[in-house]
Parts: C-alpha cells; structure tokens; sequence
C-alpha cells in the first residue's frame, strides 16, 4: 500500500473489509446473515467510494475484487467451466443513468438492452452434456463451486434431461434458485415450528434448502432403520422436511456459460433456445431499445414489485448482443455489459428496545414490539404486533436483541426473528402479564386453548372503553375525523364521556370543560374558545348522525363484526331492532355471515350495557335504519365492480361502500363476471387481468362518473 494513504482512511478500510468479510461468512456460509443487506451495501459502497479516492487500497484481497461466496468443505467442489460473476449495483435513476452514459460512451452508440428481474435468490451453475444433467453447483467463490447435483433430482423445474430439437453437446447455464412468496412464508412457519430460527429472506431460504446433504440424510436413515434404531423415526422426518423443501424450489435461468454445438448471438435469442430445450425461462423479461425505456421497465417493476409471485430485489440490465457483451468484458468481480438496480430494502435491522402490551377493543391483550425507528419500504416503523405470548417465543426474541424486521409495500410490519450472533448476555424474556395493565383484572383465555388471553372487564376497563371509541371514529367505521386517540383519551379524562354511548350526546359547552379542546397551542389562545380540532370533532359527529347503518354497526365493536359482514347485515335487515331481533339461523343466513358472527351478534345484543349504547346512540340521533331504497334508486344494482390501487379522496372501504349504497355488488377479484374494473394509482395484477379478460377498466374520473351519472357515463371515460 502507498505511504501517502491517511492513516484515518486505512483503518477505516480495514474495518470495513473486516466487516463486509464477517458478514458475507453468515450469509454465504451459514445462510444466515447477521446485519441487513441494505447495512451490507451501505459498507460495500463506503469501500468502494474510499478505494476510489485511495486506488491502492483495492488490493486482490479486497472484497471489491472477490466474488462473495466461498467453496464450503461440506460439499464436493465443482469447477464452473467458464466463470460465475456478481453484479454491479445502482440505487437510484441518476446512477442507472451513469451507467447507460458509460456503456454508450464505451460503444459509441446505445445498444439493446435485455431487462428482466432480480430474483431473490440463490446463483446456481448446471452443466447439460449431450443434454444430460451433469452437474448443478452453487456460485461459491464464482470459480469453484459446490456439488449439489443429488439435490437437483428433486427440483422439477430443473430438468435431468433436455428436450427439444438439435440438443448441442455442451450447455451451461446459470440461472437462480428461488422460493415464491408463498412458499417462503410456509418455510419460516414451518422453521418457527421445529424451533429453528425463520429465514430473513427467500434467498437465505434457498440458500438454506439448496445448501443440505440430502443425500447423506438419507444414508443415515437407512442405517437408521437397518438397526431398528428409534432415531429412524426423527431421521425419516428430517428428511422429508429436506425433500418437501427442496420439492418447493423453482428456477429461472438467466445466464449462459461454455457451449458447444449452438450458436448464440444474443442474450435474449438464448433464452428463447434455453426455453425450447425445457429449461425455464422468466417470462416478464423485455428487450429495450433505448435508455429511456430500459429507465420505463426499471420504474414499472418498482410499482409492481409485489405484483410478482416471488421476491424481487431489483432488475437487472444486460447489453443484448453477446459480441458486445464481450467487447465491455468483466472486472474480477461484475460484467462491466451489466447492473442491478436495487429497489429500497424491505428487511432492516434494528433494536428490539421492549415488548409492551395493548388491551385492545375487545379485551384482547396483545404484546406489542417497541422497536429503535427505521426506515423500512419508504416509511419509518418503530412498533410491530406480536400478537401473543406464544408468538413472542416461537420467534425467539428477547428484550434488548438486534431483531429482522420486515415490512412489503402496504404490508403490516413484522419482527422476523432475533439476530443471535450479536447477543451479549444482557438481552431479557418477555413475561405476559397476569393482570390487566390498565385495570387490574386477573387476564384469562376466553375458552380453554384459545392462545390469545383477555381482560374480562369489558364495560369498565379503561383501555377498551378508549378504544372502543376511537375504533369507532376509524375511517371503517363512522370515520369521525378530530377523534383520535389522543381526543378519545381526553374526553373519558375529563369525564365529559363514560363510554362511547354518551358521544353523540355530547354538546360544545361540555367540550369547554375539558382542557384539551380549549388550547389550540398555533394560535396560543387560552381556553376562549375551542380549538380548531374540537370544531372538526363536532362537525363530524353531527355528520356521522346520517352515516348508513352498516357504519354504525361497525361502530358497535360487535366482535367479528367488519365492514363486510356489517354491509351484508344491513342489506338483509335494514334496521338495528331488525338485526336485534333476529333468530340466529336468520343471521346465519345471510350471505357472508354464517355461524360464527351469527353468535356474536346475539351475544353483543343479550348484553344490558350493549342496548344502553345502542338507545344512547338513538337518542343522540343517530340513523338506526337505512332509508328503502326503491330499486329506481338504486342505478348500479346488477353491476359487480372491483376496486384496486388508490383513489383520491376514497379509502377502499369508502370507495366499496359507496358502490353498494347504489345497489352495485364489490368483488375482490376479476373474473368474467366483473362489469368493471376501477384502477386507482399503483394498480396491480388485477389490472393486467381486465385487460386479458376484457372487462372494461376505468380510473379515478371514471370512477366519479359511474357514482354520479352510473355505468354509461362511466364507460365513456375507460382507460383501456
Ligand atoms: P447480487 O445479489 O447483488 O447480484 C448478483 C446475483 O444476482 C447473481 O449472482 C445472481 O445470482 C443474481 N440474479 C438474480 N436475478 C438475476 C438475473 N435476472 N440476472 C443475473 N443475475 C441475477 O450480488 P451477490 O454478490 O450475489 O451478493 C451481494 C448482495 O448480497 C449484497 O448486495 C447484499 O444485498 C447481499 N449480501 C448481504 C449480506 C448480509 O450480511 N446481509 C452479506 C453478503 C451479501
């Protein structure tokens, strides 16, 4: 190394090299990564930007100039007949950008480009001689690699024979091993029931299930059971875990190595040829013929991420023309005629600071995880729900521990597991507690075996009498904007309510009570009049005296009792004394009803308190019956539409509700049947399934129009 390197930067290059080389131990070799891949690229990138300003640092021992992986002494070693790479990555359109100016300035001209996707996967290299699977092998350290061809028997998409015309005498094909997404949530649930730790991605997934000596399982067993040894038993589950696993993987090829008997000269017409010979191939992928629509495929996928079977992490770009792809050539680690653009991260790490626990509506007391905040999929989580005390130790997670947390898209957040590796000690258990924290009552499961334990004193506890109220200013409910949880909070404390049945008795001279509604700290006044917040309240609550029964049903906190069921429950009945009154198999009976919130509901309406709120809300002048409808009225009766993606001004449950106030039916999936198809921002699959089926689709205008001029209008305004 040169002298004239700061001493500052060659420690700090030590320390990354130090860490990336630990880290890329646990996820190469162990299948389980101890820090978060967005951490990992975090420091790959500061290492590479200070071997940029120091070119000396980037020695041959530089993880910059090796491949990742490592040959493991578990398996056989496989010499890969032409070399494996990595791949360079870009995080962001500017840097995409770069990298196109960089190839064209190379060429002299913007070639074609094969996009398609980053599978999260594993790299796998499988060697076809006279179309006869020889051998599959793992990326290792992208010269050798490891044998894991017995296991490839298993795996139907890899074929032990090719098919096909003209077959050539050597073939070798790079491609990757993956789970789809609901696949891989079956194996962490399945992980977290033998005990073992879940997987913090697919690819650690595939990793894991590639990464096994099936082949000496099943010698084990045999012996095993040659002398009738009790093991047998645990060694033929074992196994059968293994198998069912690897029976579970797919592949996608995306790459060619050495060949012999073929002639290819682009990428893409390789895959065609590859697909002929019954090897599978990924069907979104597209060749681009500029800059700008390579930049087109890089944006859709970014909305579409989670419309795809399986994890993505990106997309990856290729120069089309194998000539080209030469003539740009490879550094030691990454094609230079390549990149994959990362799309933001979906799993981080974070602390585990503790676990609380939350009474909620119903009673149910849920241990929650408290978390150091992190930006995770493009917003920033600091709780995650646990849901029960036998959930906090399936997955294993202490008070203190660095934990996996993922969260997709619109995905509810989750604690995946804990990170073992960096435990020191000091890490603590999780104790449910036997008393209700917010009234003292001694916690019990409603029935024997239920998981979920309760507080028992639902009229009185002060966390469900809060909750209850806010659940029913929720936007599902009677969507009464001003009352959040810290108004519904105040109004119990200063006693200008009890519960939620004196809400909508409530007048502004009790709101003056209560400091809470009279500050309005922006305008610093004190207390002479309310505050902006308060008046929203209040407007809203007189809104909510019109809302349509199946909101006030919601509103109830019957338990079971949602949207959809409230909807179904108001068709039939049309009034609160009529649902009130009926027998239980003429609930059951309503289409998306059934036994189960048939029983709730008589159970919440045989409640004394239950009829008190229920004749508090009447006489505070809420509509306890929908007005008939004459079928006149009803201008989308007969139509079945389907919602998808986000409109202005809707939430999907208002968008729904207003379809069925006008008689028209809300289905969650396209079909045949599906008269329309309303695409709001971001819509998905759904989309490209009206198209396929000819359903006519319309956007946010179109969906104002077919509210307030029906169908006809509407049609006029399609967007397909
Ligand atoms: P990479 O995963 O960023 O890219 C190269 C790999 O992409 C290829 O080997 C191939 O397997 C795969 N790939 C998927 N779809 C492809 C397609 N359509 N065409 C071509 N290749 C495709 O690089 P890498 O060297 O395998 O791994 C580095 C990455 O792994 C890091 O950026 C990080 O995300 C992760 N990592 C994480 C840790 C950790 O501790 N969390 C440690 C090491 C590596």
């Amino acid at each position: 190394m040169g002298t004239g390197i700061p001493a500052a930067a060659r420690q700090r290059w030590s320390e990354l090299a130090d860490a990336i080389n630990s880290a890329r131990v646990s996820y190469y070799q162990h299948d389980a990564p101890a820090i978060s891949d967005d951490e990992y690229d975090q420091m790959y990138r500061e290492l590479v930007e200070l071997e940029n300003l120091h070119p000396e640092l980037a020695s041959g021992e530089s993880p910059t100039q090796t491949v990742g992986g490592q040959k493991s002494e578990m398996f056989e070693p496989v010499a890969h007949l032409s070399r494996m790479y990595s791949l360079d990555n870009v995080f962001s359109e500017e840097e995409m950008n770069a990298w196109l100016d960089r190839v064209e300035k190379s060429l002299g001209f913007v070639p074609d480009y094969l996009c398609e996707l980053k599978i999260d996967g594993l790299a796998v290299d499988a060697v076809y001689v006279d179309g006869v699977l020889k051998t599959l092998a793992t990326r290792g350290d992208g010269v050798v690699g490891e044998d894991v061809t017995f296991n490839a028997t298993y795996i139907d998409s890899i074929p032990a024979r090719l098919t096909g015309k003209n077959v050539p005498a050597l073939v070798e094909v790079r491609g990757e091993i993956f789970f789809g997404l609901a696949e891989f949530d079956r194996i962490n649930e399945e992980q977290l029931r033998i005990g073992a730790a879940p997987f913090a991605n697919p690819r650690n997934a595939a990793a894991g299930t590639m990464r096994q000596r099936v082949d000496r399982r099943l010698e084990e067993l045999s012996a095993a059971e040659a002398a009738g040894a009790k093991r047998a038993d645990k060694a033929r589950a074992d196994v059968e875990h293994a198998i069912n696993r690897l029976n579970n993987v797919q592949l996608i090829v995306h790459g060619i190595g050495a060949i012999d008997g073929i002639t290819i000269t682009h990428q893409s017409q390789a895959y065609e040829i590859l697909a002929g010979f019954g090897l599978p191939v990924s069907p979104v992928m597209s060749v681009r013929r500029s800059n700008a629509e390579v930049l087109d495929y890089v944006s859709h996928y970014g909305i579409h991420r989670h419309d795809v079977s399986h994890e993505i992490d990106g997309v990856v770009v290729k120069v089309d023309d194998l000539d080209l792809q030469r003539q740009l050539g490879e550094t030691s680690r990454a094609p230079r005629w390549a990149i994959a653009y990362k799309y933001p991260p979906e799993v981080v790490r974070t602390r585990l600071l503790d676990i609380e626990v939350n009474v909620g509506r119903t009673g149910r007391v849920t241990p929650f995880a408290v978390m150091e905040p992190i930006k995770v999929a493009g917003s920033t989580v600091s709780m995650a729900t646990l849901h029960n005390a036998y959930e906090v130790e399936r997955k294993g997670v202490l008070i203190g521990d660095m934990v996996f947390l993922r969260k997709a898209g619109d995905v509810i957040p989750e604690v995946l597991g804990p990170v073992t590796e960096v435990r020191t000690g000091t890490e603590r258990a999780f104790v449910m507690p036997t008393e209700c924290p917010a009234c003292g009552s001694t916690l019990r499961p409603e029935k024997e075996g239920d998981k979920d334990i309760r507080c028992p004193n639902a009229r009185s506890c002060p966390a469900q009498v809060r909750e209850r109220l806010f659940h029913l200013a929720s936007r599902g409910a009677l969507d009464i904007e001003g009352l959040g949880v810290k108004a519904a909070t105040a109004l119990l404390d200063c006693g200008v309510v009890a519960d939620a049945g004196d809400l909508f008795l409530i007048t502004d001279a009790d709101l003056f009570t209560c400091e809470f509604f009279t500050r309005d700290p922006a305008k610093d006044e004190s207390g002479a009049q309310l505050s902006e917040n308060a008046k929203t309240m209040l407007a809203n609550i007189h809104a909510a005296r019109e809302k349509p029964l199946w909101r006030v049903l919601v509103a109830l906190s019957i338990r079971h009792v949602g949207p959809t069921a409230a909807q179904s429950l108001a068709r039939a009945f049309g009034s609160i004394d009529a649902i009130a009154n009926a027998q239980r198999d003429e609930l059951a009976a309503v289409d998306g009803v059934g036994e189960v919130i048939a029983d709730a509901v008589i159970e919440w309406f045989s409640t004394d308190w239950h009829r008190d709120i229920v004749d508090k809300w009447r006489r505070g002048g809420l509509r306890m019956a929908d007005p008939v409808i004459e079928v006149g009225d009803q201008p989308l009766s007969g139509l079945t539409v389907v919602i998808t993606g986000s409109l202005p001004g809707f939430t999907r449950d208002s968008a729904a509700a207003a379809v069925t106030e006008l008689g028209g039916k809300v289905a969650g999936s396209v079909s045949s049947k599906t008269s329309l198809l309303v695409a709001g921002e971001s819509a998905g699959s759904k989309f490209d399934k009206a198209v396929s089926l000819g359903v006519p689709i319309v956007g946010a205008e179109g969906f104002t129009a077919l509210l307030e001029s029906g169908l006809a209008a509407a049609l006029l305004l399609q967007v397909q």
